[in-house]
């Protein structure tokens, strides 16, 4: 009986146990286990009673609570089978189990009235008092409804095993066995009618076996199966080691991104390492890392990143490792593209400005104690390459410029780059660096393909670096300001970059800023120099520009105009000289002093701005002039290029009845012949003549022709710069007509003018 008692009250020991475990958990089963775990509860403490007590009233009681205990039991258990195998959750049938449950629980009841279902008694047998159990009719129908509870579960465990897969099959088949067996069990001691009943244990197990199965069981084939499906589908190459660095596993994807089954290799750890080309010992020292490993196949490039990853045990100590492989081989080159989108330029393929200026700044680093250049070249005049020989030609001429930067680069510190446009830049080792072969690229430049009718011309500009660690970008500014010096000129060329040249640009870029003001507030002023005949009679004046500056002071135009030119400006000052000159005029006019002429410069800058004739004739028509008393100074530059067009434009300003006048003649690339073909109406000397007629017979020989031939034909003679009497008689006598100059008069300003000139003469 002892034994019966203990073991029975450790069954409801580890029962509890598994109904809190139960309790706490979140699956969907879990509260119909904990209802069978409750129900199960209940007949082991009556059973535990009864076995313990010989009163007969209380085993009755017990007994009582016991049968009606088992019957929900197995209801719950029924419940309990057919939510575990899937069948259909709370139904007709579900209730209707539930009021067999209570036929039998009132059945059960009634018998402490009509004592129909059992009777306990105590019967003394040598002293010893025992109660007996005395089953009766209507405990037939207890345990027939106790046989059809369990029929059910059994029923729907048995369907469950032989329809589900073989997977699964165990969970189901072991509580149906245990099951069947506790029903035998019970059925057995039903007939043996013993003190207590035994058949509680088989119930016991039952309950146990349910909460293991239901609640904490995983099919291990199941996980196995699982894992090996999803290892063999994954794309990426999942690879396992043993602690002897051995393969114990490769997935189809490792064998196959590697070209090698690798699955049972001895020292598969190393091999795979080997392609990335890893230190073996250095692999000892990390749990996890990724690798890269680069593998050619037809000729095609595949880039794969290996992540190791060491397994130890709740001791720490090593049990093995695995490697992912992923195949990074599109994302890479996507990155690879972006990375170079970014930091190139799209035609040339060469370093963008960005791209430039960090390589810059890394070298200047990384290299502390070398000395360096910075170059930047420009094509001049690279618009109008664009418009006269298409887009297409000039996207040839700068991959032509960045290929040759490329082929010139021969220091591992040179970096080149494109800086927009027709902008390029370089960063070289002052020892690497020679003048010469810059000169000889640039013009080995426009050698493609092409005739070309206008040159193509590109400057460098030089910058030293001497500070480190002004910003890069200020670096390549001052070359492009050494360019900036040489803008103009006809041939490639190398400009370095000096201190005073990027104060000059500055103050050339403050300056063209402030011409429109400038012109509004009357601070460009016309100053008015008289030009007389050989008798010393005033015959007219040459209107030159003067810039009464706020901050500058009085500016003569050899300060500004210079600037203006390159800045495109100088159309704007002339326009505005030329219409004060027209205003003046036609003011003399209705003062009565339509004798004096006003002669205007033309810059050769203008004809390439504008319709200098349309303009001037406007004006005329404007202040209605009398056109003889406007003359034009043009010098013989504007004959550089595009002669037939700009002997047209001459020709057309004569016609419309001006006076042209061939200014500074003899200062620049004037040839004598040239004279013949100009068709101008007035000739003015150069005054750097006269600087030399002291010292040099040469000289005034080379003046006495040039009268000479104005003479033969046919256009009066006027000499710039007299200063002296002395000039003014050799002038006179070699024939010259009309002189200018300070001997005379200084340029002074137009009140100045009218004072001396038109108040004694009239
Ligand atoms: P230019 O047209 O040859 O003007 C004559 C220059 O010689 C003037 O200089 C004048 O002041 C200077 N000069 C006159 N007589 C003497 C002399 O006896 N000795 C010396 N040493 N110099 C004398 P300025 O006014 O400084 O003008 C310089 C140049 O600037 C002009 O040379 C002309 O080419 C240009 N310029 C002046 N005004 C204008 C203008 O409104 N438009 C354009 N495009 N150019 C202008
Ligand atoms: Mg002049
Ligand atoms: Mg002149």
């Amino acid at each position: 009986m002892l034994w019966f008692v203990v073991t029975v009250a450790l069954i409801a020991i580890i029962t509890i146990f598994c109904l809190v475990r139960t309790q706490r958990s979140d699956k969907e089963i879990a509260p119909y286990v904990s209802h069978c775990l409750f129900w199960l509860l209940i007949p082991i403490i009556s059973n535990i009673v009864i076995a313990l007590s010989d009163d007969p009233e209380v085993c009755k009681f017990c007994f009582t609570v016991y049968f009606i205990s088992t019957t929900v039991l197995l209801y719950y258990f029924a419940e309990f089978a057919i939510k575990f195998c899937n069948f259909a959750e709370k139904s007709f049938a579900s209730n209707l189990m539930m009021g067999i449950v209570a036929i039998d629980a009132v059945n059960l009841a009634l018998n402490y009235v009509f004592n129909h279902v059992f009777s306990v008694s105590v019967v003394e047998e040598g002293g010893e008092v025992d109660v007996v159990f005395q089953s009766l009719w209507y405990h037939k129908i207890h345990l027939g409804i106790s046989a059809l509870l369990l029929a059910i579960s059994i029923i729907v465990l048995t369907v469950k095993c032989i329809k589900t897969s073989k997977l699964y099959r165990d969970r189901y088949i072991v509580i149906l066995i245990v099951c069947i067996l506790a029903s035998f069990w019970e059925s057995f001691h039903v007939f043996t009618n013993g003190v207590v009943d035994q058949s509680i244990i088989g119930i016991c197990a039952c309950g146990l076996f349910i909460y293991i199965y239901a609640m904490e069981y995983v099919p291990s084939i199941l996980m196995d199966e699982m894992k090996k499906t999803v290892l063999a589908t994954v794309n990426d190459g999942i690879l396992f080691f043993d602690e002897n660095r051995d393969c114990i596993y490769a997935n189809p994807a490792a064998t196959f991104q590697l070209g090698m089954d690798l699955h049972e290799t001895a020292s598969g750890f190393e091999k795979l390492l080997a392609l990335t080309g890893e230190d073996r010992a250095e692999s000892a020292n990390y749990s996890s890392k990724v690798l890269t490993c680069t593998k050619m196949e037809d000729g095609e490039e595949y880039i794969y990143d290996i992540e190791f990853h060491k397994l130890h045990d709740m001791q720490g100590k090593l049990i093995g490792s695995f490697a992912k492989i992923t195949d990074t081989t599109e994302r890479t080159k996507r990155e690879n593209v972006n990375r170079f989108l970014a930091t190139h330029d799209k035609l040339t393929g060469i370093y963008n400005t960005d791209r430039l200026y960090d390589s810059v700044r890394q070298v200047l680093q990384e290299n502390p104690n070398k000395e360096f250049y910075v170059v930047t070249t420009d094509i001049k005049e690279f618009k109008l390459v664009n418009d006269r020989y298409g887009r297409d030609y000039a996207d040839k001429l700068l991959i032509r410029i960045a290929k040759l930067f490329g082929e010139k680069a021969v220091s591992p510190t040179t970096r080149y780059g494109r800086l927009g446009s027709d902008k390029f830049g370089c960063l070289i080792e002052k020892e690497h660096y020679e003048e010469n072969v810059f000169v000889q690229a640039m013009n080995e430049v426009p050698n493609i393909e092409r005739n070309l009718t206008i040159p193509i011309i590109m400057h460098a500009g030089v910058y030293e670096i001497e500070d480190k660690n002004i910003p890069v970008s200020a670096m390549f500014d001052r070359a492009f300001i050494a360019i900036a010096g040489i803008k103009n000129e006809a041939e490639c060329r190398v400009a370095y970059y000096e201190d005073t040249a990027r104060d000059q640009m500055l103050w050339g870029q403050k300056i063209t800023e402030q011409l429109d003001n400038a012109i509004v507030t009357g601070q460009i002023v016309p100053y008015l120099q008289a030009q007389v005949d050989r008798d010393g009679k005033v015959v007219g004046a040459e209107v030159l520009v003067r810039w009464i500056h706020p901050d500058e002071g009085f500016m003569p135009p050899g300060k500004f105009l210079s600037v203006l030119e390159k800045n495109g400006m100088i159309g704007k000052i002339d326009q505005y000289i030329w219409e004060c000159a027209c205003r003046i005029l036609r003011r003399w006019s209705f003062e009565g002093r339509d004798d004096l002429y006003l002669s205007v410069n033309i810059s050769p800058k203008d004809f390439y701005m504008m319709d200098v004739p349309e303009i001037i004739i406007g004006l005329a028509k404007k202040y209605e002039l009398d056109r003889k008393r406007l003359r034009l100074e043009i010098t013989e530059t504007i004959m550089m290029d595009d002669i037939d067009e700009k002997l047209k434009t001459i020709d057309k300003l004569r016609e419309a009845g001006f006076i042209v006048e061939m200014d500074d003649f003899g200062s620049g690339y004037s040839s004598l012949n040239m004279l013949k073909d100009m068709p101008v109406d007035v000739l003015k000397l150069d005054m750097i003549f006269l600087k030399d007629t002291a010292q040099d017979d040469r000289t005034k020989k080379i003046m006495s022709l040039i009268i000479d031939l104005a003479k033969s034909l046919d256009v009066p003679v006027i000499a710039e710069g007299v200063e002296t009497v002395e000039q003014v008689d050799f002038l006179a006598k070699m024939g010259c007509d009309y002189f200018q100059g300070y001997y005379f008069a200084r340029p002074v300003s137009l009140d100045e003018y009218e004072k001396k000139n038109l108040s004694s003469a009239s």
